[in-house]
């Protein structure tokens, strides 16, 4: 029989390059069959079982219909720590680590609030908590399913967060300040659509994805009015963003009146992220 590793290579050599399968292979080793790296890259590992093997093969047949592997395993990893996902929630990326890492380099002071707006995964307000352990952390997000997801997430990662099922495009008031108000919000345009692979079209929450053409600031908008009276002074706003409208959304909060606007390009070279503050 096969070793698991060359049947993987096998079945998958049509579907994806070398290195997407030899990462694909280590995911489904290590996170279903619990085999260390270690022994996957020295062929260590024994031959897996006839009940194994018949899972294997439905991951693989999954795969091959594009379903993203974060699905498929139910889990993910984001700045070192673990997400459980499903599709009621956008798989964490790369760009929404370097944002993270943004704040908790920016911010100084400890005890502080934090709100994170349509927080899906949990994986931007969950790894703040366990960086950040004074700090008091909100969330929100549209989507019932998406919050226990996330709440979830708080529990496995053993963090307290606060968590409410909330739509910002609907809520305008509220008592509480912040002291920063992150957000990674729908910004893919109806017309980037068109250009995305199937593996995002077919299985991703689109409510967490689109925006309309002609309205696709339409969060950064809400989300910067309500920073406007529910930032404390001083108080920062996070965004990451759609690297086209860098520019327009800067002009956006310097309209408001925000102060200290810089943006950040992310490992792309793309810009990606944009940091404001509140100034009175
Ligand atoms: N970066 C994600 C993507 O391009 C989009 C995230 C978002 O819309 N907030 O798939």
């Amino acid at each position: 029989m096969q070793d698991a590793k060359t049947f993987i290579k096998n079945e998958l050599k049509d579907y994806f390059s070398p290195d997407e399968i030899s990462s694909l292979t280590r995911l489904i080793l290590e996170k279903e069959f619990a085999i260390p790296f270690a022994d996957i890259l020295a062929y260590k590992f024994n031959h897996l079982s006839d009940a194994e093997m018949q899972k294997l093969g439905e991951i693989i047949g999954k795969l091959k219909k594009s379903e993203p592997i974060q699905y498929i395993l139910g889990e993910t990893d984001f700045f070192g720590l673990t997400f459980f996902v499903d599709t009621s929630v956008l798989i964490p990326r790369p760009e929404t680590e370097e944002l993270v890492q943004w704040i908790v380099e920016t911010v100084k002071k400890e005890s502080i609030k934090i709100l994170d707006i349509g927080t899906g995964s949990g994986c931007i307000a969950v790894t703040l908590a366990k960086k950040m352990p004074s700090a008091e952390i909100h969330a929100w997000d549209i989507s019932k399913d998406a919050i226990e997801i996330a709440q979830k997430n708080a529990q496995k990662n053993d963090v307290e967060v606060f968590f409410l099922e909330k739509d910002i495009l609907q809520e305008s008031v509220s008592d509480e300040k912040f002291d920063i108000i992150v957000s990674n919000p729908p910004y893919v345009t109806e017309f980037e659509k068109t250009k995305m692979q199937e593996n995002v079209l077919n299985f991703e929450p689109h409510m967490a994805l689109f925006v309309p053409d002609n309205n696709a600031l339409i969060f950064y908008e809400k989300i910067a009015n309500f920073a406007l009276t529910n930032l404390n002074r001083g108080g920062k706003l996070f965004f990451e963003i759609n690297r086209e409208k860098g520019k327009d959304i800067v002009c956006l909060l310097k309209a408001k009146g925000f102060k200290n606007i810089e943006r950040k390009r992310d490992i792309s070279g793309n810009e990606r992220m944009i940091k404001a503050e509140k100034a009175h």
